[in-house]
C-alpha cells in the first residue's frame, strides 16, 4: 500500500491543477491514498498571496471522495508555510476547519523566497542555510500544532550551488534541535521526493537527517511528492522506501483526522 501526502491543486497559488485530473492519476499510478496538501502561507511578503477558501475546498474534497470511493482513499490536508506571527492563525484555522493532515514548511528566510535567485545575492550560500535553519527552529518553537515538518533542507533547492558544498554535518548543531523538538512533540518528519525530481541527488531532507531524526527517537515519516502537476505524483517512492528502511525504519505514517495511520514500509 502506497500514498502520496504532499500534493498541489488549483487551491495552490503556484499549481494550476484540477483536482479530479490529480485523482484520476494517483488512481492510474496505482495510489491507495492520496492527501491534498495546498498551501496556506498568511503575511507572505510578496504582492501573491497563498491561501485558499476552505468551504469551497472541503466540498469539492468531499465530492470527489464520495465519487472516487471504490478507487482510492481521498484526504484533506494543508502545508502551512510558518512564521513566527501568524502562529495563532494557524492554531485557530486547524480548530476551525477539519483537516486530515497538516503540514509545517518554512519558505522564507529572512523574509525572503529562496525561489529568487536575489535571496542569495551578495551572501555567502552556507550563511543563508544556516539562517533558513536557524528560523525553522525558532518557527517550530512558536508552532508546532502541525503533524509533519515539510521539505526540512527545502533552501538546499535554491542555493546557487544547490547540495554540492551542502552536508547535515555543517549544520549539525541547529539541525539536531529541529530534530529534537520534533521528537519531544510527537511530530513526523516528511520524505519529500521532489529533492530527488529536482535532481538534488537526495530527497528533501539528506537521508543523514532522516538517519538522525531516527537515531534520536523519532518513528514518523510521511511520504510526499509535492506534485503540483499530477505527472509527478508518487515520484520515486521506491527509492524513497528503501532510503527508509536504510535509515532504520519500519514504517510511514499518513493522517486520517489528524491521527497517524501506520503503513508498513
Ligand atoms: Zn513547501
Ligand atoms: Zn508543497
Amino acid at each position: 500500500m502506497t500514498g502520496d501526502i504532499h500534493v498541489h491543486s488549483r487551491y495552490s497559488t503556484d499549481s494550476e491543477a484540477e483536482m479530479e485530473d490529480v485523482v484520476k492519476k494517483a488512481v492510474e499510478t496505482g495510489l491507495s491514498y492520496l492527501c491534498f496538501t495546498d498551501h496556506i502561507d498568511y503575511d507572505f511578503p510578496y504582492e501573491e498571496t497563498f491561501d485558499f477558501d476552505e468551504a469551497e475546498y472541503f466540498a469539492e474534497i468531499r465530492e470527489l471522495k464520495e465519487k472516487y470511493k471504490d478507487r482510492i482513499k481521498l484526504l484533506a490536508g494543508v502545508e502551512l508555510g510558518m512564521q513566527e506571527q501568524v502562529a495563532k492563525r494557524y492554531r485557530d484555522l486547524l480548530k476551525e476547519w477539519p483537516f486530515d493532515f497538516a503540514i509545517g514548511s518554512q519558505h522564507l528566510v529572512g523574509g525572503k523566497d529562496p525561489f529568487y535567485p536575489e535571496t542569495f545575492e551578495g551572501q555567502n550560500e552556507s550563511d543563508v542555510y544556516r539562517r533558513y535553519f536557524e528560523e525553522m527552529l525558532a518557527n517550530i518553537k512558536a508552532f508546532h500544532e502541525f503533524d509533519s515538518l515539510g521539505h526540512l533542507d527545502y533552501i538546499v533547492r535554491y542555493g546557487p550551488r544547490k547540495s554540492k558544498n551542502y552536508s547535515y554535518r555543517n549544520y549539525a548543531d541547529v539541525i539536531d534541535e529541529i530534530l529534537k523538538l520534533l521528537v519531544r512533540y510527537n511530530l513526523a518528519i516528511e520524505i519529500n521526493t521532489a529533492g530527488i525530481r529536482k535532481q538534488l541527488g537526495h530527497p528533501n531532507p539528506h537521508p543523514d537527517i532522516l538517519r538522525r531524526y531516527r537515531e534520536l527517537g523519532g518513528t514518523l515519516v510521511t511520504m510526499g511528492s509535492d506534485a503540483h502537476k499530477p505527472f509527478a505524483l508518487g515520484f520515486a517512492f521506491d527509492t524513497a522506501k528503501d532510503l527508509l528502511k536504510s535509515c532504520g525504519f519500519t514504517h510511514t505514517v499518513y493522517f486520517e483526522k489528524r491521527n497517524p495511520v501506520f503503513v508498513k514500509l
